[in-house]
């Protein structure tokens, strides 16, 4: 997605090789035009996909599902982190080792807001090593849902988790493949270049 992608190479900042910084559009402030946008690339992407519901993971996951939820016209759950008092039973449950954290979190969702005849879109905003993703997968499977695929607005190539994904045959739609973050630059793959 071109607009994402100039975003990225215009305020993105890498802070190492593995792990780049977007808190001006993403992960801190939030560009909503931009927002916008994303929203409609993955509804056109999954369109036909007969999706009911979306699901992501708080915080950085919301805006993007927010903006892809209105335009397929259906609600948007998102996993929390933390154990919370109203959301205290009842739950669906995985585990999650974070990538920029280092540490494990349980995250969960409400039992009531996931069916079996659910087909269910799930958003993040990073794919890396595909912890994040396999934890809201489990979660939904759990529900008896059904999975139609995934749409992450960054994927890093270089790291493993978008492959092994991939291979055990869930879809995923990254709108930006990042394949290198050496030397300080963001270089794209092929795939994402349209
Ligand atoms: P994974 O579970 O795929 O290893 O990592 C995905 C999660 O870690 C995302 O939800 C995101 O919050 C975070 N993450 C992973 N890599 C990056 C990165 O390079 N930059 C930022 N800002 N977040 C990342």
């Amino acid at each position: 997605m071109k607009m994402l992608k100039e975003k990225i190479q215009k305020e993105g900042i890498v802070l190492s090789d593995t792990v780049l910084k977007v808190d001006t559009f993403l992960n801190h402030q939030i560009d909503p035009q931009l927002m916008q946008e994303i929203g409609k690339e993955f509804a056109a992407r999954f369109k036909d996909a007969g999706i009911t519901k979306i699901v992501t993971i708080e915080s950085s996951g919301i805006a993007p599902a927010l903006m892809t939820g209105l335009i397929l016209d259906v609600p948007v759950i998102f996993a929390r982190k933390r154990k919370s008092l109203t959301l205290s039973d009842n739950l669906l449950t995985a585990t999650v080792y974070s990538f920029t954290k280092q540490e494990s979190n349980d995250i969960s969702v409400s039992k009531d807001m996931l069916h079996e005849e659910d087909v269910v879109l799930l958003i993040d905003d990073f794919l890396a090593n595909g912890q994040a993703l396999k934890g809201l997968n489990d979660l939904v499977k759990q529900s008896g849902a059904q999975v139609a695929g995934a749409g992450i607005v960054i994927e890093k190539g270089f790291q493993t988790g978008g492959k092994e994904i991939r291979a055990n045959g869930l879809r995923v739609e990254s709108l930006a493949i990042v394949e290198s973050l050496v030397n300080g630059g963001v270089v794209f793959a092929e795939e994402s270049v349209n």
